[in-house]
């Protein structure tokens, strides 16, 4: 009988899949698809215990819904797979391709150590695959809005079937789930594709007319939280992009949340051009920025790091990211402006440390959104906008609800302080830190050091 594999990555799902139906396909009636998955030490050692603990959650729903057929190997891909080929004798093998900077040297390694069996990319995890749309020259767009037109533009296919019955392998040896991390007092969300669905019907049922009012509050629970999901695809974007509704009341709505799944594809389409930018600034001259290195830098990235600034809101947002794996968007834009330009420090410490705490994790949207905040990315933020984190949670957080809710020492504070204990009558409560910097002197440092590159001095 002829067998396909089909090695899931990023697709942890069995509907709208792409690659599976042509697993299928390649298969033929009567032919059998070996559904694999192979733990990598190079992904897995450094995704920190909160996506280990995720993937492993949603390996083990998957393999519910494969009734057990799911076959587990830890090690090299290029060694794993063709071992597992020649042992069960399959002709082929089929993914989701894979655009990151990794995956692909990764997939170009094990295709050649495959030989003659074919690696067959259908598919990706993006409604429009990486480095599709381009400028009208060929070149690939820098900047979002243009981009997000294109992608519009050139849209995408409506999600595939889910298959009805799939002729799954049996016994073959598998390995155990990876043990269960400690995790401590750190939530996650439910894992896997049914939890996904369940997210996303409730979004859209629910919030997304509220979304465009509701997404800039953190203390609101305005916001799909489909991040993890479709980073590890228990859900693909296209099938969220099909079930958007189109009437008048929610028009707006859809347009900003199709607009926030367009930043995702931007991101990855950024990286896939321009590969090296996952670690170094997309614009060279922001490679010249001085960031601090000298006494003091690791007490103030302590103080960052545990939330313990002593500004409320970028201390609530790093206490989620402890507490939950995850923060609010225009949460993490601020913590990543006042690491970078209040404190001064290398936005490729900040992006490892939130690639290592968030549940979402992704290199594309940690990376490109830590390079937007500090100015050394794709345009649009321009380079003097430092985010006033006072301002920033008196304006998004106006009664403090959600600073209070991470920052317990603040509970009793009136409103009129929450975002400015020191200002409090008696200065901030006890426990509760005086700011480490003044926000207004700091400001002009970074402006200063920025206004150097910029003029080549
Ligand atoms: P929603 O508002 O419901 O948006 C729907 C989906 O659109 C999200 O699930 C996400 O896939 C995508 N999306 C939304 N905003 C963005 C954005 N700005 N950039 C790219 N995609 C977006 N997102 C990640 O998925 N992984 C990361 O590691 C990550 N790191 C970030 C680091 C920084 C410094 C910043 C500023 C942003 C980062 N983001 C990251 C983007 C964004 O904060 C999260 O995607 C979003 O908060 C997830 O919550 P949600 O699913 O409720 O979003």
């Amino acid at each position: 009988m002829p067998t396909s594999l089909l090695w899931f990555r990023r697709d942890l799902r069995l509907g709208d899949h792409p690659a599976l139906l042509a697993a299928l396909d390649d298969a033929g009636p009567g032919g059998d698809v070996l559904p694999v998955f192979v733990l990598d030490p190079r992904l897995w050692r450094p995704a920190g215990g909160p996506r280990r603990q995720f993937l492993r959650d949603c390996l083990a729903d998957l393999q519910q819904s494969l009734g057990g057929a799911l076959v587990l190997r830890s090690g090299e891909p290029a060694t794993v797979l063709p071992a597992l080929v020649r042992e069960v004798g399959a002709t082929s093998v089929h993914v989701s391709a894979d655009t990151g900077p990794y995956g692909r040297r990764r997939d170009a390694a094990v295709e050649a150590a495959l030989g003659d069996v074919p690696l067959l990319r259908t598919g990706s995890p993006y409604a429009v695959t990486p480095g599709r749309v381009t400028k009208g020259d060929g070149t690939p767009f820098k900047v979002f809005s243009p981009f997000a037109r294109a992608w519009r533009a050139h849209g995408w296919r409506a999600p595939a079937p889910r298959p009805e019955t799939v002729r799954w392998l049996r016994d073959v040896a598998s390995e155990d789930l990876p043990p269960a991390q400690d995790l401590g007092a750190t939530r996650l969300p439910a894992a896997g594709e049914s939890a996904a669905l369940a997210a996303w019907d409730r979004f859209r049922e629910e919030l997304l007319p509220g979304y465009p009012d509701t997404r800039d509050r953190p203390a609101t629970d305005g916001t799909s939280r489909l991040s993890a999901y479709l980073k590890y695809g228990c859900v693909h974007p296209r099938t969220l992009l099909a079930a958007l509704p189109d009437d008048d009341r929610t028009a707006e709505a859809v347009r900003r949340f199709a607009d926030e799944l367009a930043w995702r594809e931007f991101y990855a389409d950024v990286l896939w051009h321009r590969p090296e930018s996952a670690r170094e600034p997309l614009d060279a001259r922001a490679g010249a920025i001085e960031y601090d290195s000298g006494p003091g830098t690791e007490e103030l990235w302590t103080a960052w790091a545990q939330g313990r600034t002593g500004y409320p809101i970028v201390d609530a947002g790093m206490r989620q990211l402890l507490g939950e794996a995850w923060v609010h968007n225009r949460v993490r834009m601020i913590v990543a402006s006042f690491l970078v330009k209040d404190l001064h420090q290398d936005w490729r410490r900040g992006a490892r440390h939130f690639l290592q705490h968030l549940v979402d994790g992704d290199l594309a949207s940690n990376n490109h959104g830590w390079q937007w905040v500090a100015g050394t990315g794709t345009d649009a933020s321009p380079y003097y906008r430092v985010f006033n984190p006072t301002r920033q949670g008196k304006q998004f957080d106006p009664d403090g609800e959600y600073v209070r809710r991470w920052v317990p020492e603040l509970r009793d504070v009136p409103a009129r302080f929450v975002h400015e204990p020191w200002l409090a009558p008696g200065g901030p409560p006890p426990g509760y830190p005086e700011p480490v910097v003044d926000h207004a002197a700091e400001q002009q440092v970074a402006l200063a050091r920025y206004e150097q590159v910029r003029s080549g001095g």
